[in-house]
Parts: structure tokens; sequence; C-alpha cells
């Protein structure tokens, strides 16, 4: 109940006025959120980077439905590439782009101009030596958002798409998307979906993450396995050594501010760890939902908006 609250809390503008108000220092914010400007996320990917992680940096937005705010998230791509690239940390660092805010939700030229978009930053990201990976947002964009990776990789065969465990057709797009120089993350999915299309029930969706996984492992493209759980990241091993992959043919990821001892521990292993890194004015939707995950956070979080108000 709690979940659905907050997801639906992160579709409620009036909500978002209120909760936008809060300094991205308010501490449950800047919990999950490395900044709001280009340099402190680049100084976040400093940090994470010197300690052995590797960082996909994404610039807080979705559901744009204006034009120039889609070029203006484009732009601010293009200056954080050049940003890690003169900081040197280009190596290090992909950047992860939800197409929704660079022009997907435009209407019937939506999926063009997310298209036109996305090529600018992938040839900035290439420039930069790095490289981009499509978000995943909600059941009814998949579809399109799958259709614009394949028109991407047609010039940019390095960019990496998201696969969310809790939809039923993913154990088939893991299968399609599991060769050679295909990136894919694969998580179990932030949004909510209708029964005949998504699993709701959390056992369902591991047990489809583990299928989904095992398709991904046996293929021959490079898992990036996106889970805090660690249930799922013990599997991920195992699967990984089943099919004789070494460390660095996948990579675990997970998000910035959630288990980082976690973090260190893979990494002091010699597996290879991202840790996703949002930044930017635009968090409230990002916010709602690592708060429906984890409702444990929730009392803590009314807490800083009462002591607002
Ligand atoms: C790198 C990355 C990129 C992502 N990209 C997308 C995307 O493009 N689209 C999308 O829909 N979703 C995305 N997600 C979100 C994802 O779909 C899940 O909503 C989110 O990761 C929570 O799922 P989980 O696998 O961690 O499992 P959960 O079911 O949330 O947690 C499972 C277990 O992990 C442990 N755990 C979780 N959180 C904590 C914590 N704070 N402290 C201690 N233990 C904890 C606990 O043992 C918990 O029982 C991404 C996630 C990651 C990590």
């Amino acid at each position: 109940m709690l979940r659905q609250a907050l997801l639906t809390a992160a579709r409620s503008g009036r909500l978002k006025k209120f909760v936008s108000t809060m300094p991205v220092s308010a501490a449950i914010v800047s919990r999950f959120v490395a900044g709001e400007t280009a340099d402190e996320a680049v100084e976040a990917a400093r940090r994470l980077i010197g300690g052995g992680l590797q960082v996909s940096l994404d610039h807080l937005g979705e559901d744009t439905r204006d034009r120039e705010q889609a070029d203006r998230t484009t732009q601010a791509y293009v200056i954080l590439l050049e940003r890690l690239s003169h900081a040197g940390l280009s190596r290090g660092a992909d950047v992860s782009v939800k197409l929704s805010s660079i022009g997907q939700a435009l209407g019937a030229n939506g999926e063009k101009i997310a298209l036109d978009n996305v090529r600018t930053i992938a040839l900035a990201a290439r420039n930069a030596g790095t490289t981009v990976t499509f978000d995943m947002e909600d059941h009814a964009s998949v579809d399109s958002t799958l259709s614009v990776l394949q028109e991407t990789r047609r010039d940019f065969p390095e960019t990496g798409a998201v696969l969310q465990a809790y939809l039923h057709r993913t154990e088939a797009d893991c299968r399609d998307l599991a060769h050679e120089g295909s990136r894919v993350r694969l998580c179990k999915g932030a949004y909510d979906g209708p029964p005949h299309l998504a699993y709701q029930k959390p056992h369902d969706v591991d047990l489809s993450f583990v299928r989904c996984l095992k398709a991904l492992m046996a293929g021959q493209g490079y898992p990036m396995v996106a889970t805090h759980d660690p249930r799922l990241i013990e599997i991920a091993g195992a699967l990984a050594m089943r099919h004789d992959r070494s460390r660095g043919s996948y990579e675990f990821q997970m998000l910035y501010g959630i288990r980082p001892d976690e973090q260190r521990r893979l990494a002091s292993l010699g597996d290879t760890v991202r840790v996703y890194v949002p930044y930017g004015d635009q968090w409230y939707a990002y916010l709602m939902r690592r708060l429906a995950e984890r409702p444990a956070n929730t009392g803590f979080f009314l807490r800083s908006l009462l002591s607002r108000t």
C-alpha cells in the first residue's frame, strides 16, 4: 500500500511542488542524489572512481513535455561528458539517459526527437571515450525505447540497454539482447505494471530475475547486474562461474548511497562495480521511487518534511 502511494506521489504535481522546495542538502535527498550541478556530479565520480568503483551518471529528469527542456537536458549531458573527459574520469564513467527526458514523451514526433538527441549524447560520449546506457521507464515505453536502442546501435553499437525483471516479456528480451557486444543492465524494475504484463509478487519478480540472468550469463553480451539483493548477487556470481565468465566479462551495479559497504566489498574481491550516480534539480520522482523500495526510509523523510512546515 505504502509502495503504491509513493509511486503515485512520484507523479503528483502538487506534492512535487512542495517537496521540491527542500534544499538538496536535506539529508534524505543528499543520501541518494550527488548534487544539483555537473561539478558536484564530477566530484562524486572522482571520489567513487578513486575508491576503486566505476560510475554511471544520470542527469535527473523525466517525462519532459517541452521541446526546449529536452534540448537543454541533451546539452547538460554534453557538458557533463566534456567535464568528465577534462577531469580524466571518462574511463570509469558511463552516462545513463532516460529517453523521456530528451523528447520521447513529446507526442507523435517524440521518438524521432529522442533519437536525434540521443545520437548527440552518444557522439559526445564517444568523443569523451565513454558510453551511454538507456534507462528503462514504465511498461508503456519499453517498445519505443528498444526501437530507439536498435537505431542508435547502428552507429553506436556500444550503447547499453536496461531490462526489468518485473515484466513478463523480459526473459525473451534478454535472449534477444544477449548477443556479442550487447551491454544489458538487468534490474527488478522501479515501476508498477498491470497483472497481464507484470509480476505482482516480489518473489515472482526475483524468480524472473534469475531466469533473465541465466539468459544473459549464457549469452555473448556483457551483463550488468543491477541489484542490492544479497541472494541475487550471490546467484549472479555462481552463474558467471558456471558459464566460465571471468571477472570483467560482467559487472555489478548499485545505486548511489545504497549498500556502499557491499559495493566496496565486491570491488575488493576484483569484481567490477558501477555506482549509478543521479544529479540535478529534478530529483523528486527519483527520490519517491527510492522511498517506495524501502519504506524504512519514509519515516525519516516525513520528519524532514514536517520540520520544514
Ligand atoms: C544501477 C541501477 C540502475 C537501475 N536502473 C533502473 C532502470 O533503468 N529502470 C528501472 O525501472 N529501475 C532501475 N533500477 C531500480 C531497480 O529496478 C530497483 O527498483 C532497485 O534497484 C531496487 O531493487 P533491488 O534489486 O535492489 O531489490 P529490493 O527488492 O529493493 O531489495 C532486495 C534486498 O536488497 C537489500 N537492500 C536493498 N536496499 C537496501 C538498503 N538501502 N540497505 C541495505 N540493504 C538493502 C535488502 O536485503 C533487500 O531485501 C536500477 C537499479 C540499479 C541498482
